[in-house]
């Protein structure tokens, strides 16, 4: 029984107009597969970097971007174990979640409890397993840590500062505006720092008494990449997980000795859930501190599917805060 459906297609990468909105047919799913019907959808910033064509879409064009979504199970593969129509779901994988309705691989999915609404888990799977691993494996975050968060009043970061001020580490925030800031001291910060209006390197050598920090976790990439360096101690490291304001260029490996021997890492998500026991570890970690009220998920933009173009517009234009949805009804 096929199933009627909308998405997003992109046919050739660019600006957000290229994202266009149209019908479609959805086959069966395959015996190891389920239909999800979306409820909500998650936007995050690597949408951008597809859309664009800064990552090449794995099979090309045409394509349908997104890598996250949440909703109810609609019917599952002869297969299929654990899961049954009806089930309240959320996944991260592979491009393809910008649609009302779509096929995943049945082992992505993970069954959402009731402590957690869709369109919080649409909100928060891709930005807070990201946050999870950047905090738990990436740095081994504790209360004597102190860190440095990019774009802290971000999707990942705001959620980021709230997960590492439960691990009781002192966490320093950046944001473009003095507005971003204060949503940033809201959610775990204990110091944050407007970017734009001042010398984030000097900042952050004031609040540390001149101590510098453990790790510095930068999303903005290319802007930040130089400055970054000079905000960590001898030994430290320099986790560099995104690239809104550009990618980081070629550099000069001489330079983490002269700046006392640091250590420099690109994470990936997909590397931190590539097997199902990763996924639940980590998964599992996140639904904990968010259905204990750790760490809460604010939602603070909202638009329809088929006004997608204008949530790229405003993710690019730095004036979305926290994590933002996508609605297939709305
Ligand atoms: P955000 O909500 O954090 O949006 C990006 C933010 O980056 C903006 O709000 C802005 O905040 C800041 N920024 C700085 N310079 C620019 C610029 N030139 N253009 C646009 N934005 C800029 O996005 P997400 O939470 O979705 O993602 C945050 C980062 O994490 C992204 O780089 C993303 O790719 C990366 N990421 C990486 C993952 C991984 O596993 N490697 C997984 C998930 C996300 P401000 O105005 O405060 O500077």
């Amino acid at each position: 029984m096929t199933t009627q459906t909308q998405r997003i297609v992109i046919t050739q990468t660019g600006g957000p107009e290229v994202m266009r909105y149209e019908d479609a047919v959805l086959p069966d799913p395959g015996p190891d597969e389920i239909v999800v019907e979306h409820t909500a959808i998650g936007l995050n910033y690597i949408d951008v970097y597809f859309r664009t064509g800064l990552y090449p879409a794995p099979n090309g064009v045409p394509f349908t971007p997104g890598n996250e979504g949440a909703g109810r199970v609609t019917a599952v593969g002869g297969e299929v174990t654990g899961l049954q129509a009806g089930d309240r779901v959320a996944y991260v994988g592979p491009l393809g979640s910008y649609t009302r309705h779509r096929i995943i691989k049945a082992d992505i999915a993970v069954k959402l409890p009731d402590t957690i609404d869709d369109e919080t888990a649409a909100a928060m799977m891709l930005k807070g397993m990201t946050a999870r691993y950047l905090l738990r494996k990436t740095f081994d975050v504790r209360d004597e840590t102190t860190l440095l968060f990019h774009a802290a009043a971000g999707g990942v970061g705001l959620i980021a500062g709230q997960w590492a001020k439960h691990l009781g580490a002192t966490a320093i925030g950046t944001a473009g505006s003095d507005e971003k800031c204060a949503t940033a001291l809201d959610h775990g910060y204990a110091h944050c720092i407007n970017y734009v209006s001042q010398d984030f390197v000097a900042e952050v050598a004031r609040l540390t008494d001149g101590a510098k920090c453990d790790v510095v976790f930068d999303g903005v990439g290319k802007a930040t990449f130089e400055g970054s360096l000079d905000c960590i101690k001898p030994f430290g490291l320099y986790a560099s997980f995104g690239n809104a304001s550009g990618a980081v260029e070629a550099f000069n490996l001489g330079v983490l000795s002269a700046k006392g021997s640091l250590y420099v890492t690109r994470p990936t998500i997909f590397a931190h859930i590539a097997t199902r026991a990763l996924l639940e570890e980590t998964a599992n970690d996140l639904i904990d501190v968010v259905s204990s009220g750790a760490v809460k998920i604010p939602i603070a933009q909202r638009f329809g599917l088929s006004e997608v173009a204008e949530a790229h517009k405003a993710l690019e234009a730095r004036t979305t805060i926290g994590s933002t949805v996508l609605l297939p009804n709305g």
